[in-house]
């Protein structure tokens, strides 16, 4: 398929390019130094890519450990409360550790003692990273060094437990706001001077290249069974395809599956409180290019240019940029984004649970609000929702500021 220019049937031979890009975004934005382990870690890659005993591997882990492939559950209750069209939710709250991350976690983590690496180092925002990095770290046997802000470290507090339960070490970031972005820098300077025993795993489609391409392509597990699935399910594409987006990589690996149909596909950002600056952490749709953590891309800036305050109910959304390759979709038009706020997604959080029985993701529950819409003015149709985790880490948070309902 065509759009715009771009040919979909060998997209992913072409994007990024040998240097990291998509279209005018992406690049390796790094010291000299960060440049040496990043070229390493790029040339790693590409042999593990070829190597049939590393793809055997995360096959064997995937299905015996991880769960794989999670199901599709069709959401009959819901559609049929709001209309003709059918909802449907990848379920992805099923994977080890109850979100998709473990995907990306446990792909970089056995390139990492592919590499010969003693350790792991990350940020961690919602603290689902964190505790799918510690997984994979204790599961393979290396060190791991959590980085997180002090806001999410009381805002999480069971994930916080469970990475030391794992026997990683979690390392506070108290600067600035405390929370995800400051945890990022925090967690690059010790990559800085870690960078020869270490890894440095990122938590989505973000930082310099390789990780945006490696993430996704790790990702991609999520659309390439859910297009399977839900057409040997109901014979058909779906019509709509939709997923939250925060660093974007739940999202890309669902987007990656049907990148090449004719299916409408939407990224789903937090408008939080409202449209001021501040009060969001919508990049995509409010944002300009621009560079940071070392990768150029769409992003929210304060007045002296640097990365905005943000702010979401999600803590795995409450990012002022995304990934580099959802930039070029947005550019392009192949991706529609749009946004979905809190109260929104609160109801959204209710709705899913009371109907269904899946107590979904804050951040998931962004793109189940976004079907729901969806649903009232399509008429009729598909449409198939990425369901990024569950909600266990986010009932007390929900119930204590926004009542039980
Ligand atoms: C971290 C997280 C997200 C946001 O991260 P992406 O990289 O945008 O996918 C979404 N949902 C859940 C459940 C998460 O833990």
């Amino acid at each position: 398929m065509i759009f715009n220019n771009v040919d979909f049937d060998t997209y992913f031979k072409h994007y990024p390019d040998a240097n990291g890009y998509f279209g005018k975004y992406g690049g390796a934005y790094v010291s000299d130094e960060l440049k040496t382990a990043m070229a390493e870690i790029n040339e790693a890659y590409f042999t593990i890519c070829k190597s049939a005993k590393f793809i055997n591997e995360l096959r064997r882990i995937r299905r015996d450990f991880q769960g794989r492939p999670t199901p599709i559950t069709h959401l009959e209750r819901l559609s049929n409360a709001l209309g003709n069209v059918q909802l449907y939710v990848k379920r992805e709250d099923l994977n080890h550790t109850g979100a998709h991350k473990l995907n990306h976690c446990m792909g970089e983590v056995l390139l990492a003692k592919f590499m010969g690496k003693k350790k792991v180092i990350a940020e961690t925002g919602a603290g689902q990273h964190g505790v799918a990095l510690a997984t994979a770290a204790a599961y393979f046997g290396l060190e791991c060094d959590i980085y997180m802000g002090t806001v999410d470290i009381a805002k999480q507090a069971p994930n916080v437990a469970r990475m030391k339960i794992l026997g990683a070490n979690v390392v506070e970031v108290t600067h600035g706001l405390a929370t995800l972005k400051e945890a990022v820098d925090a967690a690059f300077d010790a990559y800085t001077r870690e960078y020869k025993d270490a890894i440095y795993c990122i938590g989505s489609v973000l930082g310099p290249h390789p990780f945006p391409m490696m993430v996704r392509d790790f990702q991609s597990v999520v659309g390439i069974e859910a297009r399977a699935q839900f057409t040997e399910m109901t014979g058909e594409l779906p019509d709509a395809v939709v997923a939250c987006v925060g660093g974007g990589s739940n999202s890309m690996g669902m987007f990656a599956g049907f990148l090449n149909d004719p299916v409408d596909i939407y990224g789903v950002e937090p408008l939080g409180r409202g449209t001021a600056l501040g009060d969001h952490a919508a990049s995509l749709t409010y944002g300009t290019e621009g560079i940071m953590h070392g990768f150029n891309s769409i992003m929210l800036k304060d007045e002296n240019g640097d990365p905005a305050p943000v702010y979401s109910v999600a803590s795995g959304l409450d990012y002022p940029s995304s990934g580099p390759e959802h930039a070029f979709l947005h550019d392009l038009g192949r991706v529609k984004y749009d946004v979905i706020n809190d109260e929104e997604t609160i109801d959204a959080f209710y709705t899913l649970s009371r109907m269904e029985g899946i107590i979904p993701a804050i951040e998931s529950a962004h793109a189940v609000a976004y079907g729901m819409k969806l649903a009232k003015t399509m008429g009729r149709g598909s449409v198939l929702m990425c369901l990024s985790g569950r909600g266990d880490k986010d009932m007390d948070y929900v119930i204590k500021e926004y009542g039980m309902r």
